[in-house]
């Protein structure tokens, strides 16, 4: 039987409803236990209750931190493959820090809840029980960090929250689940391409994100100048700027601080198109880095890791359009 590391971190997955208030919150026994105790016929679990957090208080360190507890746990090769529970708000993070960080082979998978445990139609059992089985699967090596949610594999790279209360929130825009989890087993129907992955000790570096907007001006780029070492801006379509931000970009760039471009668009690829003023070649002749179709707060994750490794733009470029 295959043996499997669950880790819990909290999440709505470990809270319950409080009936008379309607507020959610944590509780202290985990209402994950019954099901626990229900998977001894799918693979032997050992649990380990690492943290108990509502994902918004998670941090990059704390992401960091989950992958030393992980490289730790399976030093010896005594699991077939991890789970962890997370709360839904960051859990792509978590997943995508898990997936450009870990060194092993054996699956993990991240996963959560958006109903809690006392609430009808609660998803945490069932897909805590869809994870195990998905973690247990020989095709799930080597494909890097997985989500599994409401019967759907994501590889972490695209995943992102979509809805703020369905079930079905979990989804990789453009490019899909990579697999199913259905009654009778598990089927992937995609591998991922595997990307390079990082040695990072700690995150020494502040990166903020930033979204544009029709009409926006420099100030809040301004503000970055003397505060951040790397700036991730959700640019407009193609990756554009209203010609306002121009002068406080050209400044930000001239004092070394390293500039990343998404699209603000949640499909696509943010590349140098336009020439006008603002436009994306524009902004790429002025020295910023266009990613390959990651959203706003996965770019941030990687330039953070990316600056603890470099800090020439054309590596780090290079790096993006991996
Ligand atoms: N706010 C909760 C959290 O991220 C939502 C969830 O777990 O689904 O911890």
């Amino acid at each position: 039987m295959k043996k499997i590391l669950l880790i819990h971190t909290g999440g709505t997955i470990a809270m319950e409803e409080n009936k008379a208030t309607g507020g959610v919150n944590t509780k202290e026994i985990h209402p994950l236990e019954a099901t626990i105790a229900e998977l001894s016929d799918i693979a032997e679990i050992t649990v380990k209750n690492y943290v108990n957090l509502p994902s918004p208080h998670i941090t990059p360190s704390h992401m960091l931190e989950l992958a030393n507890f992980i490289s730790v746990q399976t030093e010896s090769d005594q699991y077939d493959g991890i789970v962890i529970t997370h709360g839904t708000d960051t859990l792509e993070e978590t997943a995508y820090v898990l997936d450009l960080v870990l060194q092993t082979s054996i699956p993990v998978i991240v996963t959560g809840a958006m109903r809690s445990s006392n609430e009808h139609g609660s998803d945490g059992p069932y897909n805590l029980i869809s994870s195990v089985r998905v973690a247990c699967e020989e095709q799930s090596l080597g494909k890097g960090v997985l989500v599994v949610f409401n019967d759907e594999i994501h590889a972490a790279k695209n995943v992102t929250k979509t809805h703020t209360s369905n079930i079905a929130t979990f989804q990789s825009p453009q490019y899909g689940p990579i697999g199913i989890v259905t009654k009778r087993g598990v089927l992937f129907h995609h591998t991922p391409l595997k990307s390079s992955s990082f040695h990072v000790k700690k995150f020494s570096k502040n990166v903020i994100l930033l979204k544009a907007y029709a009409g926006m001006d420099g100030s809040l780029i301004k503000a970055a100048t003397n505060a951040a070492d790397g700036v991730v801006i959700e640019a407009l379509g193609q990756g554009n700027l209203p010609p306002a931000t121009v002068p406080a970009l050209q400044e930000l760039i001239a004092k070394g601080v390293q500039v990343v471009l998404v699209s603000r668009c949640f499909n696509g690829i943010a590349q140098d198109i336009y020439s006008y003023e603002g436009g994306g070649k524009h902004l790429k002749e002025l020295g910023a880095i266009f990613s390959n179709g990651l959203n706003g707060q996965k770019a941030r994750l990687k330039l953070m890791i990316a600056l603890e490794n470099m800090s020439d733009p054309n590596q780090l470029q290079q790096l993006f359009l991996e």
